[in-house]
């Protein structure tokens, strides 16, 4: 059986639900200290963090993944039980297949396979338990701590899983942001037939937002696509047709890039209400921050290893939600995420396809070599 594979399977029989690790970390802890890394486990209140690397200089790679998972949801919708490994049809089922147990077993057989051939030194690997909840105990604290320690990295690869049709298709240097807001749009409310003596709040919201909707923010870079912004609720009305309503809301969410930071699109969408004399309230939530790694050694490093394992020419892509490689990028640290084609992450019946397990800890062994 493909190394890969079987230690995916022991890691998902570990039911590892944010924060908690369920013992995964301490499989990878003896597993690399076998192989001759230094392996120190960081644990920060009720996260587990570990830490291995080779060598005593920089670290010239560190691999970067979360031994979590988010919770199975309803069981009996599951064709089989997501904490029981099971191969069915050319996939392997369990919560973590996608997202991102196959990553993590792939970059730990790569590193042994690295360290087996003698080609691990400055190679080190940080894993957390909590990356899909509040992570404040994760990598950010786990990174912090080692910088200050005095540990030199030089750059990161996290593998989520960041293919999309074919393995390799797509890597990322660097994620959108995410704003939203919740604006409160007051009128004066009253009788239908006397709406000079009421003020609709529902038609003062109108041009405001139909000026919203076909704004351009921005028009995007190389590596980001302009900003985009969805309506995601929209309701006025007291529920009654003689009565004009004197409050209306409407949700906003921004997909951003760094050149139209949340400051300046909040900024700009107050303009646009002011603009057109609108009374309102606004709530907003920038619960992501836009980040790029501009492309460097190490990007080259991942394309080629891609194309000579897959055949295939990688895309760079900053698409998709948040991750961890956020916080190297804060730190000045080229980074990249690569990882396998995810299928049902986060849903029922979530798997991976075994054939790709063993392709990615070749890309890895390649990139790091
Ligand atoms: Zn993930």
């Amino acid at each position: 059986m493909s190394e890969v594979l079987s230690l995916l399977k022991e890691l998902i029989a570990r039911p590892s639900v944010s924060p908690f690790d369920a013992g995964c970390q301490e499989i990878i802890a003896e597993r690399l200290t076998r192989a001759g890394f230094v392996v120190e486990s960081l644990r920060f209140g009720e996260t587990d963090n570990l830490w291995a690397r080779m060598g005593t200089g920089p670290v010239r790679l560190c691999f970067n993944g979360h031994t979590d998972v988010v919770p199975p949801g309803p069981i009996e919708e599951w064709s089989s039980d997501p904490f029981t490994p099971t191969e069915r049809d050319g996939y392997l089922y369990g919560r973590g297949a996608s997202d991102m147990k196959s990553g993590v077993a792939a970059m730990v057989v790569a590193l042994e396979r690295l360290a087996a051939s003698g080609e691990a030194d400055g190679l080190a690997l940080l894993l957390t338990s909590d990356e899909e909840a509040k992570a404040d105990d994760g990598t950010v604290r786990a990174l912090r701590f080692l910088l200050e320690r005095g540990e030199v990295i030089q750059s990161a690869l996290v593998a989520e899983p960041t293919s999309v049709s074919v393995l390799g298709d797509i890597c990322k240097p660097g994620r959108r942001g995410s704003l939203t807001g919740r604006i409160t749009v007051q009128g004066v409310q009253g009788h239908v037939a006397y709406a000079h003596l009421a003020e609709n709040a529902a038609h003062s919201l109108a041009p405001a937002l139909s000026e919203l909707v076909s704004e351009r923010w921005d028009e995007g870079d190389d590596f980001f696509p302009p900003t985009s912004m969805q309506v995601w609720e929209l309701r006025s009305g007291a529920g009654a047709s003689n009565v004009i309503p004197g409050e209306a809301f409407v949700g906003l969410n921004f997909r951003n890039g760094p050149s139209s930071p949340a400051k300046v699109l909040i900024q700009r969408t107050e303009q646009i209400f002011a603009k057109h004399g609108v009374r309102f309230e606004a709530v907003w939530n920038a619960s992501a921050v836009p980040f790029l790694s501009p492309p460097g050694a190490l990007a080259e490093k991942v394309a080629s290893a891609i194309r000579s394992v897959t055949g295939i020419e990688t895309n760079l892509s900053t698409g998709g939600g948040t991750s961890d490689a956020r916080h190297f990028v804060a730190e000045g640290i080229e980074t990249i995420e690569f990882g396998l084609v995810p299928v049902a992450m986060h849903g029922i019946d979530e798997r991976v396809r075994i054939a790709d397990l063993e392709r990615i800890a070749e890309v890895l062994f390649f990139v790091s070599a």
